[in-house]
């Protein structure tokens, strides 16, 4: 099975120009994502959660250095010297984000929601027409489509962001705590609607979540951001920032044990290790 990432050495900044060690907010010392799974990221909160997203899925330049960056064995430490409209089709080809904020215009059904993305995205009306019907259809909206998004329940709003977000061709998904508003009935059926539309498409999901259950029940592997202190600038303040390497990295395995690096944890283990850091 092949990557879909690769990284190492990689430190991101929000920092323009010359970057301190102090402007890092999370550094990559090691880390492999393979095609096809669902990952999830957890870790406490301002520890770089979306700061990772923002960065696998180049939405914002925070890499301040890197020694590989691979997005599907190609190197891609470069892409943000290319010009804006090739940024923005090798994003197109190769991601879907969903938000926690979902971003809906609510004077518009839902289907006029969904084929509005498709259209933006320059595709072909008889075909985007298709591909509407099909994402209302997996998220279990296609019954209610001629309704304004005024009308939807919470859940039925996250609902069409999902259909919005799965609609076009897509090799990742990410996800920033796409179930965040949500109580946890509807979050556990919507993420299990959503990983089983991600993997119909045979893509991968990278899905921040502080729901830890959510993360156990669903993940294929889970990349826990471990805070690691600075030592105190000359006034005394303390900072922090988020890391990430071979031994954050936890995949599931056979009868509730994960597995990291080489050794074996048990699933009610994890859960304890994971929620003493959140
Ligand atoms: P999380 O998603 O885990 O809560 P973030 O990735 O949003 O954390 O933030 C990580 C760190 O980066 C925090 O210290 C935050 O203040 C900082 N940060 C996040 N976004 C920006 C930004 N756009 N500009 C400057 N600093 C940022
Ligand atoms: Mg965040």
């Amino acid at each position: 099975m092949s990557n879909i990432f690769e990284i190492q050495n990689l430190k991101c900044s929000y920092k323009k120009g010359t970057v301190q060690d102090s402007d890092i907010v999370l550094e990559i010392s090691n880390l492999s994502i393979q095609e096809g799974k669902i990952d999830f990221i957890v870790g406490p909160s301002g520890i770089g959660k979306s700061t990772i997203l923002e960065t696998l899925g180049f939405m914002n330049n925070t890499i301040a250095s890197a020694d590989v960056f691979k997005f599907q064995n190609d190197d891609v430490k470069n892409l943000w010297l290319k010009n804006d409209s090739e940024k923005s089709e090798f994003r197109n080809q190769n991601f879907s984000f969903i938000f926690q904020d979902n971003n809906l215009m609510q004077n518009f059904t839902a289907y006029e929601n969904v084929m509005a993305t498709a259209l933006i995205q320059g595709v072909e009306r008889k075909k985007a027409e298709e591909m509407t019907l099909l994402a209302l259809k997996d998220m279990g909206l296609d019954y209610k489509a001629d309704g304004p998004v005024y009308h939807y329940s919470g859940g039925e709003r996250q609902r069409l962001a999902f259909a919005r977000a799965i609609l076009p061709d897509f090799k990742v998904l990410f996800g920033d705590e796409p179930t965040g508003n949500l109580d946890a009935k509807s979050a556990d059926r919507l993420m299990k609607v959503l990983i089983d539309a991600v993997k119909k498409r045979n893509a991968s999901a990278i899905i921040v979540s502080h729901d830890l259950k959510l993360s156990i029940n669903y993940a294929d592997m889970i990349i826990r951001i471990k805070k690691i202190e600075r030592n105190s600038d000359e006034n005394g303040h303390k900072s922090y920032y988020g890391f990430i390497d071979e031994h954050q990295v936890y995949t599931k395995g056979e009868n509730g044990f994960w597995s990291c690096c080489d050794a074996k944890i048990e699933q009610k283990e994890l859960f304890d290790k994971l929620v003493n850091e959140l």
